[in-house]
Order: C-alpha cells, then structure tokens, then sequence
C-alpha cells in the first residue's frame, strides 16, 4: 500500500471518530441491562412483602382450626360430663363434676375469643393484602413500562452501532493492516481511544507532557509517533 504516513495517520483519525463512539455505545449498552436488574430487585421486594403478608394470612387461619378442633373437643367433654352427671351418686362427687364443667366452659370461651380475634387478624391482614396487591400492580406496570424503555434506548444505540461499523469498514481497507493492528490493538487496551490529539504540549488521552523531539516527530510525518507515557498514537489536529 503505497500512501503517506500523514495520509495514513488522517484515516486513523478518522476511523477514531467512529470508534470512539463505537466504544461509548458499546459500554452504554453494557451498562442498560444493570438497570434493568435493579428495577427488577425493586419490584420483586414489594412483591416479596405482599407474599409475606400472604403468609401472615394463612398462618392465622391454620391457627384457626386448630382452635376449631380444640373448641370441638372442649364442647364434646361438656357434653360428656353433663352426661356423667346424671350417674353421680354422692354431693361430693357432684360438686367435683359441676367444677370439672364449669373449668373446661372456661377454657372453651378462651378458644372462641381465640378465633374471633382470629377474625380481626385476618381482615386486618387482607385489608394490607389488598392495599399491597394495588402497590405491587402499580409497580409492576412501572418496571414494565421502563425495562420496555430501557430495552427500546438498548435497540436503538445498537442500530447506531451497526451504522457505525458499516462506516469503520469503508475506511478501515485504507489503513495499512500491521499498523490497523496495533492501533485496534490500542483500542481495546486504552478505553476506546488509541490515537489523540496533543493539546499544546500534552497527549490528549494521558494528559502528560509530550516532549520537543517528539512533537517535531510528529510534525515530520515519516513515523506513527506515540506518547511516552500511555503507548497511544498522537496527531496534531492543525497539522493533517
Ligand atoms: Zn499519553
């Protein structure tokens, strides 16, 4: 391939265009899908707090009939004793019966406050449920809207992408391939920006000094001059 260096550093710099926006894109797109995980981990806690309430629910009713059971069978031992009455024959033993009952009826209206409080718990709970459930709609539909958002701004900075290459690829058959090389080379190791500009004195990706002899270099055109301190490729914009 027969070109000048400074043709060839022109067409660097012009790929570089491409390519550092390229390399921006590429990490924007990088970065979309993490929001959409933590908008995700957001509505899955509001989620996880209705099914804890849930939970709460349906733990009180399994309370419940237990307590169902137990009232049963503290109404079949009245029933029981009330029967047993009738075939005492001393006061004494009498007396003992009628505090057996009235012990047990004692117990009995302890279970039944137990499940009509047991009632009140549940529809506090629900009432919480159904609040909760209207929260949990609400940013469902939010995640929804905005993960579809975030995915559509994706789609579009991907189809920018592909115009891009297409782009790159005019330009990158102009470039002698070993020196193409070193410079996607540089690419992937220096964030997307492998030949900068030097501005005044320093190297436009670094920010250190560029020295005398090698802005003379530059300004030469018979080598690909690269800053001492970061390895990129360097070009002075008033000189191409
Ligand atoms: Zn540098």
């Amino acid at each position: 391939m027969e070109t000048s260096v400074k043709d060839q550093i022109k067409k660097l710099v012009e790929i570089q265009k491409l390519d550092g926006e390229i390399y921006d894109l590429n990490k924007e797109i990088k970065e979309k899908p993490l929001l959409i995980d933590e908008l995700k981990e957001q509505f899955e806690t509001t989620k996880a707090h209705l099914n804890q309430l849930e939970a709460e629910a349906k733990a009180v009713l399994v309370a419940r009939k237990d307590f169902e059971l137990e009232l049963q069978s503290k109404e079949d031992a009245i029933a029981k004793s009330n029967a047993d009455l009738s075939q005492i024959k001393t006061n004494k033993e009498y007396t003992a019966k009628v505090n057996e009952i009235e012990s047990i009826k004692a117990d009995k209206s302890q279970t039944e406050e137990k499940i009509l409080k047991s009632y009140d718990q549940v529809d506090k709970i629900n009432v919480d449920i159904d609040k909760e459930k209207v929260v949990v709609g609400e940013r469902e539909k939010e995640y929804l809207s905005k993960k579809k958002e975030i995915e559509d701004e994706i789609k579009v900075l991907q189809d920018r992408v592909q115009v891009l290459d297409g782009q790159r690829k005019q330009i990158a058959p102009d470039i002698d391939p070993p020196l193409l090389a070193q410079y996607e080379k540089l690419l992937q190791h220096k964030e997307g920006r492998a030949i900068v500009a030097v501005h005044g004195t320093s190297c436009g990706g670094c920010y250190m000094n560029v020295m005398q002899q090698s802005l003379n270099l530059i300004k030469m055109h018979t080598e690909v001059v690269r800053c001492d301190y970061c390895s990129r490729m360097l070009y002075i914009e008033d000189d191409l």
